[in-house]
């Protein structure tokens, strides 16, 4: 979870990218800037879901978990995106998109580090984006090679020659964690998980009219509930509101038991899109280093499943 005011985040992915720089590079000349950034505010939403379950995870469902908590829900929500079939293809650009969020957040508060960014139970913004940029390339590292060489901040060798490693480790507490929640529903006689529900709260504004469109053309709420249902047996049905009365956070409510993503933290995204470097029209982007890392994000709206 949050304080208020706190933005929070969040098949082989390698395959999948090769396969997926081949069909979008056939597709840039129709490259608009809107689905560059429309796809950014998916991707980091997906994420900020996706971490917040693994908040669920670690402190209800009492699943024990070694050094920093918000740490580990990352960790959980990176391997739950990369392991599950509800995923679909794209994970791993979504993956990347929302790490680019947090260097992009890094960035943005350069000149107004306070002592908060260092005694936080988060990491650092930019430890963050180095941590999810790890297990994606640790998924498949000869894969990822090229790729590794093109992004704008790529990791040092010293760390990503250990990555590998990393992802299996992830993956291995991951099968770890989805084996004790089914041990834990078999001690209840439990033999389904709860549903994951998906509720839209009217939007306030026309901006979040402008959010709910997006988000229920594309089906990323829904595809995020396939992909935790798919992953994680809950003793209880759980839902994911988008909500208007509340700031730019994400934040589990136990007694509701409800996922809240507030449409201020999804405003939040769409105000920094514009600057992440895919979302600009492909003929615009500078230099082949740019092309090649952007090369994979969709161009047109991509629907989930589900
Ligand atoms: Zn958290």
């Amino acid at each position: 979870m949050t304080a208020p005011g706190e933005r929070l985040w969040f098949a082989p992915a390698g395959l999948l990218l090769a396969v997926a720089l081949l069909v979008s590079s056939q597709r840039d000349s129709a490259a608009s800037q809107r689905s560059g950034a429309d796809f950014f505010v998916i991707a980091n939403t997906q994420y900020t879901v996706l971490h917040e379950i693994g908040h669920v995870i670690i402190s209800e469902l009492n699943v024990p978990y070694l050094g920093k908590e918000e740490d580990a829900a990352d960790q959980l929500a990176t391997a739950a995106m990369l392991r599950s079939s509800a995923s679909g293809p794209g994970v791993a650009e979504r993956l990347l998109a929302a790490a680019d969020g947090w260097l992009m957040e890094w960035r943005q508060n350069a000149g107004d580090r306070s002592t908060q960014d260092f005694w936080d139970a988060h990491s650092l913004d930019i430890q963050r984006y180095y941590n999810i940029n790890c297990l994606v390339y640790g998924t498949d590292p000869e894969a990822f090679a090229a790729w590794l060489e093109s992004v704008e901040v790529p990791l040092p060798y010293p760390r990503a020659w250990r990555c590998g490693d990393e992802y299996r480790r992830a993956a291995r507490s991951l099968d770890w964690v989805v084996a004790t929640l089914h041990a834990q529903a078999r001690q209840a006689r439990r033999t389904v998980g709860g549903h994951v529900g998906v509720i839209y709260e009217p939007p306030a504004t026309p901006e979040r009219e402008a959010i709910e469109k997006l988000f229920k053309k594309t089906r990323v709420l829904e595809q995020s509930a396939r992909i935790i249902e798919s992953q994680f047996l809950l003793p209880y049905d759980v839902q994911i509101v988008l909500t208007n009365i509340c700031g730019p956070t994400a934040y589990w409510r136990p007694d509701l038991k409800e996922i809240v993503i507030c449409y201020k933290l999804v405003e939040h995204f769409t105000e920094l899109a514009p600057q992440w470097p895919c979302a600009a029209p492909r003929a615009a982007l500078k230099s082949q280093r740019l092309r090649n890392s952007c090369a994979a994000v969709p161009v047109q709206h991509t629907r989930f499943g589900g």
